[in-house]
């Protein structure tokens, strides 16, 4: 490790609202006597209140499964997932249940996250509903979650085919806003969508967050997107955290080989912009 990749002298924010501790997850392996695959291999996190956490590594590193960890949709085979001051690895489904008040998930694909036989009302409906708000309530307040997300007020009797990716997206967005979650894991939410739309959405995830004080685990392999999104980032490979820091000091100035090739693979439309990062990384390889 070239930084620590917590906070304060103990390693650790102390007001943090997300905290990780060598996190281990393995699944069993294929055959009778193969070994148990190890995905997370020890990784220790945090995220404090209002803060986005950038996460960024290319594919099969174990973004996904670090999110899918804190939602006890992962196998904890060792460490810790503490959540506003309780410990949730081991969490059963009663305690899950009632976590998802504050605990809350946008996946990638607008086009399987969202059941194609509800319509978006009842799709917005069935938290508020499920947590006990009265019929009334949920109205208004799925009224509210569609302005906030910027569809038109009749999207709630309309089903999600009706709708195009980044609409169908802003739903999810909704649906996971319905609660007022203190986190959201973001998990490649604009991977597949086109440039324009990303960026719609993207603005609008920052804004629902200036006004909210929610905070986001942003899984992303783009750099530019985690640039755009994080006050920090951690840069995870092959199921360790490799490096994590300031969002504009790890994508500018990157310490660990691995995010400095990260930076080197990823698109950029300025070939001064390419050129530059490539000798700045040769001049630091030197150095
Ligand atoms: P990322 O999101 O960074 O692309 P993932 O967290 O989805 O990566 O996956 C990390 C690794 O874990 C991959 O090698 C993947 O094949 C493996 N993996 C994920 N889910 C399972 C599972 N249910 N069983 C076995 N291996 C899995
Ligand atoms: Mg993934």
């Amino acid at each position: 490790m070239t930084s620590d990749a917590t906070g304060g002298p103990g390693g650790e924010f102390p007001d943090a609202l997300l905290s990780l501790r060598d996190l281990r997850v393995s699944y069993p392996g294929k055959g009778r006597r193969a070994p148990r695959a190890r995905i997370l291999k020890g990784v220790s996190l945090d995220i404090r209140p209002g803060e986005t956490l950038g996460l960024v590594g290319e594919s099969g590193s174990g973004k996904t499964t670090i999110g899918r960890a804190v939602l006890g949709l992962a196998p904890v085979e060792s460490g810790t997932v503490t959540f506003a001051g309780s410990r949730i690895e081991r969490a059963g489904r009663a305690r899950r249940r009632a976590l998802a008040r504050d605990l809350q998930v946008v996946f990638q694909d607008p086009y399987t996250s969202l059941n194609p036989s509800l319509t978006v009302g009842d799709t917005l409906g069935e938290p508020l509903l499920g947590q006990g708000a009265g019929t009334k309530e949920a109205r208004a307040r799925i009224a509210e979650l569609l302005e906030r997300v910027r569809l038109p007020a009749d999207a709630a009797g309309r089903l999600p085919r009706e709708f195009s990716g980044g609409q169908r997206q802003r739903v999810a967005i909704a649906r996971a806003l319905a609660l007022r979650p203190r986190l959201v894991i973001c998990d490649e939410p604009v991977s597949a969508l086109d440039l324009t739309t990303q960026r719609t959405v993207l603005e609008l995830l920052l804004e629902i967050q200036e006004e909210t004080r929610v905070a986001y685990l942003f899984v992303t392999h783009d750099l530019g997107v985690v640039r755009f999104m994080s006050h920090r980032v951690a840069v995870i490979q092959g199921g360790e955290l490799v490096e994590t820091g300031d969002a504009v000091q790890v994508t500018s100035e990157p310490r660990h080989p691995y995010t400095r090739a990260l930076m080197l693979a990823a698109p950029v439309a300025d070939v001064r912009e390419q050129r530059r990062r490539r000798e700045a990384a040769e001049l630091s390889a030197r150095s």
